[in-house]
């Protein structure tokens, strides 16, 4: 039987199974034998000890497993959580258990907040199990060493084991548990990790089973015949083999230019970005560096973030997305609002527009370090609704000193009103993930709703037609910045609706290059005919499967 998760990456993997050990139990109830000022100690001593042994993992890792290391040593340290479990002990109950309580209390108030911070309660329950380790004198739960290569089982790795992976040995990752935006999958991406996350079925595989992990079309094969392991082997060296290819920029087979820009949250990425050929940055979503700021950042400390980032990508195109704020991604400064839709609700250019100070600061840092660097710096705004919101956010770019500012088109009515939209910004930028969840009305962070996040829709692809037709019209570039941009078949059809460059996580690249390479600018636009006349996302995908076998130059 075949189990069906989220794909992380392009590949196909074949291996044999082992199975990460289990978290420790809940510990019992029980009266301590020790004072309470002796139970005190000895959770301020495993506490201290999980946090130093964070951030030096975190050190040693580097890149974006830094941040998160470094976030997971801050909650062994939080003040309000060491009150929490002193109050507890206070009880005469033990520092395992008063940790554990704790905690667990702490998890369920990110829980109950959902979308991004409710992805954050998996790497609360990791510190809770290193400190309660600690506490018993036990080593945490950690990655297995067989020693030999495998393929890893979890329920949902921590994002200090995901980031610790020995590449050499853990062929690709499995988990029951985890969403496409929990740290599991943001490390997994970064690393270039194959994984299928969110495979509920994950749980029946046993230590030796062998399986396929096949994280392009998100399902882990078990029991493999030949005849499928032989078509993953040949689809393995097919990819090594494209790997290996020279870094040119994105073209079609017939030579039109399509750039390939690379999606980042921070400076720390833009090396191996660069690495992989990406020509540029079509998304930098300034969000990420202050999810965890309670003040709005001054116009010096964006400032220097933004031209660490603009420095990197010298001479290049750098696109740069004012704060994204809002239901999956609060941001206490500028909305943390209690909203029973916040998907709905005030986000994106909405909240920037509420508190306008904070909009002007960030262009104006942006502004400075656009005159300090040699990049060629574009500025875009989230969440646009209307034509009036998109000439309101181009007119202040404009004003504060930025030449080139546009829109993403995320919400169906700016799809829909894109010749409109189009005449007042310099450029769009499609973002298929919000654009999916708003056309099927599918919350982009339910695993129950999953089956509708699928850009393939023909009913996404049409909106991305009309924006596309816009843009051609009217001579201005038009980008997709969302997840679609790294779907190697999908990025074909996207060019032939209209779509001028892709922006995607770098570990993308090589296969969308790949693939572009194979397509006339003619056979990209009957693809995405072809897409685009199916009566649902399943259909268009294996349609345009059929027809691209046709249409290959290859
Ligand atoms: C999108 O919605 O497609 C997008 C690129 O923005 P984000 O994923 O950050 O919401
Ligand atoms: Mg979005």
């Amino acid at each position: 039987m075949d189990l069906h998760g989220i794909g992380i990456g392009q590949g196909v993997v074949v291996g044999r199974v082992v199975r990460m050990s289990d978290p420790l139990p809940d510990p019992a109830d029980l009266p301590s034998e020790l004072t309470a000022d002796e139970e005190i100690a000895r959770a301020a001593a495993s506490l201290r000890f999980v946090a130093t042994n964070l951030t030096e993992r975190g050190a040693h890792a580097g890149g974006a497993a830094r941040d998160v290391l470094e976030a997971q040593a801050l909650m062994a340290e939080d003040p309000a959580l060491i009150d929490d479990i002193a109050v507890r002990l206070a009880r005469g109950t033990t520092a395992e258990r008063a940790v554990f309580e704790a905690f667990g209390a702490f998890r369920d108030m990110l829980t109950g907040l959902g979308g991004y911070m409710a992805e954050r309660a998996v790497d609360l329950d990791d510190v809770s199990q290193r400190v309660r380790a600690h506490l018993a004198g036990q080593a945490p739960s950690e990655v297995p060493d067989p020693g030999h290569p495998f393929i890893l089982v979890a329920r949902d790795l921590a994002p200090a084991d995901t980031a610790l992976l020995n590449l050499d040995v853990v062929l690709g990752l499995i988990t029951s548990g985890g969403g496409p935006t929990s740290h599991t999958a943001i490390l997994a991406r970064e690393k270039s990790i194959l994984a299928i996350v969110g495979a509920a079925q994950a749980t029946d595989l046993v230590d030796g089973d062998e399986v396929i992990l096949d994280a392009a079309r998100g399902v882990v094969v078990t029991d493999p015949t030949d005849a499928q392991k032989a078509e993953a082997t040949t689809r393995i060296a097919e990819r090594l083999a494209r790997r290996d290819a020279p870094l040119t920029p994105g073209m079609l087979a017939d030579g039109t230019a399509i750039p390939l820009l690379a999606n980042l949250a921070n400076a720390d990425g833009a090396a191996n970005a660069v690495a992989l050929g990406a020509e540029g940055v079509g998304l930098f979503r300034t969000e990420f560096l202050f999810l965890d700021s309670a003040t709005a950042p001054s116009v010096e400390v964006q400032q220097q973030k933004y031209e660490l980032m603009l420095r990197e990508f010298a001479g290049k195109k750098v696109v740069v997305r004012a704060l994204d704020a809002g239901a999956d991604k609060p941001l206490a400064f500028l909305n943390d609002a209690v909203e029973e839709n916040p998907a709905l609700g005030l986000r994106g250019l909405r909240s920037l527009r509420a508190s306008e100070g904070i909009l002007r600061d960030q262009l104006t840092a942006l502004a400075q370090a656009d005159a300090a660097t040699d990049a060629d710096l574009w500025v875009m705004a989230p969440m646009v609704a209307t034509v009036e919101e998109t000439a309101y956010f181009v007119a202040l770019a404009h004003e504060l000193g930025l030449t080139t500012a546009g829109v993403m088109i995320e919400i169906p009515s700016a799809a829909l009103l894109a010749d409109r939209v189009l005449a007042q910004a310099d450029f769009a930028s499609i973002g298929t993930n919000d654009l999916t969840q708003y056309t099927l009305a599918a919350d982009r962070m339910l695993g129950s709703v999953a089956a509708y996040q699928d850009p393939w829709h023909p009913a996404v692809l049409s909106l991305i037609r009309q924006v596309g037709s816009a843009g051609a019209a009217l001579g201005k570039p038009v980008g997709v910045c969302g997840e679609a941009a790294a779907d190697p078949m999908l990025a074909v059809v996207l060019v032939g609706l209209g779509v001028t460059s892709l922006s995607m996580s770098a570990s993308a690249l090589a296969d969308v290059r790949a693939s572009l390479a194979g397509y006339t600018l003619d056979a990209a636009r009957s693809l995405a005919e072809v897409a685009l006349d199916a009566v649902g996302a399943p259909e268009a995908r294996a349609a345009v499967a059929e027809a691209a076998a046709r249409l290959s130059v290859h």
